[in-house]
């Protein structure tokens, strides 16, 4: 263990035009593009705000749904018609649930900024297996409804509705389509399948959508006689569709233009760890913040068809960026292999887990690789700082010197805790070393990025510590 950590290192001479700062404190610097940085509690405010009024939305969607159902919905008589009735119910809020999935994924700059990409993974996730299990159901009970109502088995009624009922085949293709995603998605699966394999496979969400989205109009009772239900419906679909296309794909192809992104270099930073510089014009408009990450596609024979994410590892300069990325891959290690002049279609910025003025003292726990975000954030945070950095052996510490000039440019404390539990003497993130190492602990800001794991105790600790949870940000490299 090491803290500590500024002052032995000369501070390199900076040149503002060879942004990113590499190594150069700037203590209190704003992030480019903007008046000057909101304060950590203004930024978790909108955070809250943000997600809070997102939620309302889409439950009130939900709510207009059940009202659409309510009023287009004849007098119901029978087991069979009731049956029927959850079943058009059911299937009405799938036909919105999918919709909703799709917008939280669609990159939309006020989700992205307000709510952040992983959070918004989560409920995608989450959602996923509720629009499933509603298009499983709404299936069933229709065809146990029907059945009970033409005074028939399900097995005949299934004939029925698949051969003479209009474009219920093609729902019912969608429907196995959609079960086969979420099957892929179920996290016992998806660890076992290659990230690649599963992202393709869960594209197929978007043929799902289409393939079933006449039958809602052929044979919804809610549709089939309104006109007005069937307009709205198609303007929520859409204007999602519009959204997705905008941001997904027209945005990066502007920016991709407009900034002309080009890889100028690539650095070993230790052993299967290198930084990737990449070049491009008016990238203060990008307005980007150290603890930030863009979706990087760089455009060589093996790497253009596959984009992955990375944090800024230093703080975005005006005409320069910086990402640091860990061999652990196919893509991570094709990295060490890029060429200058590579041109590469970036993505962002995305991500919630910045930081700005706060009255408090900010803490700054990484764990491996996570170091990246941090390190960017370690140069540009006001105010009283430490950086704890959890590495297993003394070569995976990178940015070692960058990290000694900031802290002693800064003045602020950097603890490399290196080594087994057995080396360093104990749980290096006990509640209990995590007060030793950060006097006032419970007042400060934390901002945690490593492995799912490290994570996990890291957050544990720091509330066993008396750090409230609403002063505990994290990012995970996993979405
Ligand atoms: C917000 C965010 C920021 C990140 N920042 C950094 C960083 O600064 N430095 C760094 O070394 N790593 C970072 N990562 C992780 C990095 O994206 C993965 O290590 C990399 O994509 C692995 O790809 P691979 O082909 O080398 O390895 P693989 O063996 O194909 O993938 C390993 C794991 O990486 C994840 N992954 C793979 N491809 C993607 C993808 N296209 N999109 C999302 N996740 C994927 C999956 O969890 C997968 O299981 C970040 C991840 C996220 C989500």
């Amino acid at each position: 263990m090491r803290g500590p950590g500024g002052g032995r290192n000369p501070v390199p001479r900076r040149d503002p035009r060879s942004s990113p700062d590499q190594g150069v404190p700037q203590p209190g610097r704003p992030p480019r593009g903007r008046a000057g940085p909101p304060s950590v509690q203004d930024n978790k405010d909108y955070e809250r705000i943000t997600a809070r009024g997102v939620l309302a939305v889409i439950a009130l969607g939900a709510a207009a749904v059940i009202a659409l159902w309510w009023y287009t919905t004849p007098d119901i008589s029978g087991f069979g018609g009731w049956l029927t009735g959850a079943g058009e119910i059911l299937g009405l809020l799938a036909g919105y649930g999918v919709v909703v999935l799709v917008a939280l994924m669609a990159r939309l700059p006020p989700l992205e900024r307000g709510i952040g990409t992983d959070q918004l993974a989560r409920w995608h996730a989450m959602g996923g297996r509720y629009v499933v299990c509603l298009v499983v159901a709404h299936g069933l009970l229709i065809l146990w409804g029907y059945a009970l109502e033409a005074h028939t088995t399900v097995v005949s009624e299934t004939a029925t509705l698949l051969t003479q009922y209009p474009d219920v085949l093609m729902a019912t293709v969608a429907g196995f389509l959609l079960l086969g995603v979420g099957i892929i998605s179920m996290r016992a699966v998806r660890r076992r399948v290659r990230y690649e394999t599963w992202y393709y496979l869960h594209l197929y969400t978007y043929l799902a959508i289409a393939l079933a989205f006449s039958h809602q109009f052929a044979v919804g009772q809610s549709f089939i006689n309104n006109l007005a239900a069937r307009f709205w419906w198609s303007a929520m679909y859409l204007t999602v569709a519009v959204l997705v296309l905008w941001y997904r794909v027209m945005v990066p192809l502007r920016a991709f233009t407009r900034h002309e992104y080009t890889v100028i270099g690539v650095k070993s930073e230790g052993p299967g760890v290198i930084s990737v510089y990449i070049g491009g014009k008016h990238l203060d408009e990008l307005a980007a913040e150290p603890g930030q990450f863009f979706r990087w596609r760089f455009l060589t024979r093996s790497l253009w068809w596959s984009s992955h994410p990375y944090s800024l590892s230093a703080a975005p300069g005006t005409d320069v960026l910086r990402i640091t990325a860990k061999d652990i891959g196919d893509h991570s290690q094709a990295l060490s292999r890029l060429r200058p002049g590579t041109r590469v279609i970036a993505e962002g910025p995305y991500g919630a887990f910045t930081a700005g003025r706060s009255g408090r003292g900010v803490l700054l726990l990484a764990g491996g690789v996570g170091i990246t975000p941090l390190r960017a954030m370690f140069s540009t945070l006001p105010g009283p700082v430490t950086l704890i950095y959890r590495a297993s052996s003394e070569q995976d510490i990178v940015f070692r010197e960058e990290l000694d000039a900031i802290a002693a440019a800064r003045g602020a404390t950097v603890y490399y805790l290196v080594g087994s539990r057995a080396e360093i003497g104990g749980d290096p993130l006990s509640p209990k070393m995590l007060r030793s190492l950060v006097p006032g602990l419970e007042q400060q800001e934390a901002y945690v990025c490593g492995p799912p794991g490290m994570i996990s105790a890291a957050v544990e600790a720091l509330r066993a510590a008396g750090v409230p949870r609403r002063q505990i940000h994290f990012e995970s490299f996993e979405f």
